[in-house]
C-alpha cells in the first residue's frame, strides 16, 4: 500500500506552522489512541500513521528532507519504535538515508568511517609553477597516539565492559507518554558507542587515542601548474573512524604574479620595447624568457603593437603536452632626449619624408592642408 501524504494525514497545508502541525496531531492521536480504541485495528493503524507523520514534520531538518525528498527520506526510519506495530520492527535503529542527508548529524553511526579531508595553501613564484619541484608542506593532522596504539589505554592496562550500556554501546530508552510505551535506542552516552570504556587512560592521548601533530610531507609539484590548481594526495587527510580509511590531503596552488611574464594557460606574454629605428630597419633583439635569455628577430617595418611569436617558450604543459609559446608584444618608443646630430638627421628624414609624399594626391599631410585651404 502506497504511503500515504504526511501533510494529507495531518490534514494540515504544506505550508503549515509548526503550531499547526502540533494542533492537527493532539487531535487526532486523541482520536486515535489505542485506548480509547480497544480491538479496533484501524485506529491502530491510523494512530501509527499519524505519530509517523507527526515525527516528520514537528522536526524542521526531517520535514525539509521530506519536502525535498518525499518519503524516500524517511523510509525505515520507524522501524526503531518499539511502541507500536512491532511485528514489523526490526530495530533497524535510525534511517541511514537521514545520515546520508545530513552528514551523520546528531546519529552515530557504527560502521568504519573514512576521515575528513584536509586542506593546505601553497603559494608557488612564477618559475616554481612552470618547472615544478618538490616541496615539504606542515600540514597539522590528527595522528594515531604512538604510546598507546590508538586504543587510548595506558600501556598494559585493558578496557571493560561498558557498565551503563552492558557493552552494546546502545540504550534503549523506554518512555512513557499519554499515549503509550514508546521505547527508542540511542547511543551510549559514557562509551559513546564503543561498549567498553578505558580501565586507564593513556597519559600521552589522555585516553583519545589520536593526537594533534604537525607533519611534514613531501609533495611533488608537477611542472606546468596553474593557479587555482588542486593536487589530491590521497589518503593524507584525517584518520577515519572505526578502522575506517584516512580522507585525502588536498594542496590548493596559488601562484604569485611575475613583474614581467603573464601566463595565458601554457603560453607566456611579454611586453618588449624597442626604438622606433629598430622599428622601420628591423634587428634582433635579446628578451627574457623563462629558460633564460633569447634571441627575438624584429622584422623591418614592424608596427607598434605586433605580437611576435617565440615557438615552444612557453610553459610545460601540466599534463606532458610539450610546452606553450611566448608571445612578445611590441612597444615602439619615441626618443625623449636627442642630441643634435640625431635632430639634423631626422629633420633631414622628414624632408626626404615630405619630397617622397609630395607628388602624391593621397598624402596625409597634403589631405590636411587642403582642408584648411578650402
Ligand atoms: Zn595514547
Ligand atoms: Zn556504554
Amino acid at each position: 500500500m502506497a504511503k500515504r501524504d504526511y501533510y494529507e494525514v495531518l490534514g494540515v497545508n504544506r505550508d503549515a506552522t509548526p503550531d499547526e502541525i502540533k494542533k492537527a496531531y493532539r487531535k487526532l492521536a486523541r482520536q486515535y489512541h489505542p485506548d480509547a480504541n480497544k480491538n479496533d485495528k484501524n485506529a491502530a493503524e491510523k494512530f501509527k500513521e499519524v505519530s509517523e507523520a507527526h515525527s516528520v514534520l514537528s522536526d524542521s531538518e526531517k520535514r525539509e528532507a521530506y519536502d525535498r525528498f518525499g518519503h524516500a527520506a524517511t523510509d525505515g526510519q520507524f522501524n526503531g519504535f518499539g511502541g507500536f506495530g512491532g511485528a514489523n520492527g526490526d530495530f533497524g535503529g535510525f534511517s541511514d538515508i537521514f545520515d546520508m542527508f545530513f552528514g551523520g548529524g546528531g546519529r552515530q553511526r557504527h560502521g568504519p568511517e573514512r576521515g575528513n579531508d584536509l586542506r593546505v595553501d601553497m603559494e608557488l613564484t612564477f618559475e616554481e609553477a612552470a618547472f615544478g619541484l618538490e616541496k615539504d608542506i606542515k600540514v597539522p593532522r590528527t595522528e594515531e597516539c604512538g604510546t598507546c596504539g590508538g586504543s587510548g589505554a595506558a600501556p598494559g592496562t585493558g578496557k571493560k565492559t561498558c557498565q551503563y550500556c552492558g557493552g552494546s554501546g546502545q540504550i534503549q530508552l523506554a518512555q512513557s507518554t499519554p499515549f503509550g510505551r514508546i521505547v527508542q535506542s540511542r547511543t551510549c552516552d559514557r562509551c559513546r558507542g564503543a561498549g567498553a570504556t578505558i580501565e586507564k587512560p593513556c597519559s600521552t592521548c589522555r585516553g583519545a587515542g589520536r593526537i594533534r601533530r604537525t607533519r611534514s610531507i613531501k609533495v611533488k609539484i608537477p611542472a606546468g601548474v596553474d593557479d587555482g590548481a588542486r593536487l589530491r594526495l590521497a589518503a593524507e587527510g584525517e584518520p577515519g573512524a572505526r578502522g575506517g580509511p584516512r580522507g585525502d590531503l588536498f594542496v590548493f596552488i596559488h601562484v604569485k604574479p611575475h613583474h614581467i611574464f603573464n601566463r595565458d594557460g601554457n603560453n607566456v606574454v611579454l611586453d618588449a620595447e624597442i626604438s622606433f629605428v629598430q622599428a622601420s630597419l628591423g634587428d634582433e633583439i635579446a628578451v627574457p624568457t623563462i629558460d633564460g635569455e633569447a634571441k627575438l628577430k624584429i622584422p623591418a617595418g614592424t608596427q607598434p603593437g605586433t605580437i611576435l611569436r617565440m615557438r615552444d617558450k612557453g610553459i610545460p604543459d601540466v599534463r606532458g603536452y610539450g610546452r606553450g609559446d611566448q608571445f612578445v608584444q611590441v612597444r615602439v618608443a619615441t626618443p625623449t632626449r636627442i642630441t643634435e646630430k640625431q635632430k639634423e638627421l631626422l629633420q633631414e628624414f622628414a624632408r626626404l619624408e615630405r619630397d617622397r609624399t609630395q607628388d602624391g594626391d593621397k598624402g596625409f599631410f597634403k589631405k590636411v592642408r587642403d582642408a584648411f585651404s578650402g
